[in-house]
């Protein structure tokens, strides 16, 4: 009996363990769940969930993509500058099934607004994988900026502009 006990506080120790890496969700765009994990002002705003709906349904025309290829994944916002992700140490998005998305750039600080993180990136590897980014359209993006350009930006202060620029959602092939 005592054994039995014990291996049960085990296995809830080992839960808790894996719902620490997933944080609950605050919101869910379509069946994807979004959890705001940041002090960013952008991602405590009442228009987050519409900008990230947006964001990502841009992201799903240009990558021909569908909501089916989010249904179930997870999708955090963090401070950054850099996301925890398998095998890197420096990467300031995530995928992996989840996506972990930094609200901050490694050299511009924290970001403005959600259109100008590598989320549109990263629902590129939700829809066509292609985790070496040997497709062109990785060294694209001008329809995405077309289409996601001229929103506002939030700072502490308040409402501030938000550029939005192609090179931080593009990448180079991977060196074979
Ligand atoms: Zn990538």
């Amino acid at each position: 009996m005592s054994q039995l006990v014990t291996r049960a506080v085990a296995l809830s120790a080992l839960l808790a363990a894996a719902c620490a890496e997933r944080p609950a969700s605050d919101f869910h765009v379509h069946g994807a769940g979004v959890s705001v994990r940041t002090s960013a002002p952008f991602a405590h705003r009442e228009d987050l969930p519409a900008r990230i709906e947006a964001a990502i349904s841009a992201a799903l025309v240009y990558w021909g993509g569908s909501w089916d290829d989010l249904s179930g994944a997870q999708i955090t916002l963090l401070d950054g500058p850099y996301v925890p992700c398998p095998g890197s140490s420096h990467a300031v998005g995530c995928y992996d099934g989840d996506l972990r998305i930094s609200a901050s750039d490694p050299g511009a600080g924290t970001l403005s607004c959600v259109e100008q993180t590598v989320l549109v990136h990263e629902v590129g590897h939700a829809v066509i994988g292609d985790r070496h980014h040997t497709d062109p359209r990785w060294m694209d993006f001008e329809a995405v900026l077309e289409a996601l350009s001229g929103q506002s930006g939030y700072t502490a202060g308040g409402e501030t502009d938000c550029p939005l620029f192609t090179s931080v959602w593009r990448h180079s092939p991977d060196a074979p």
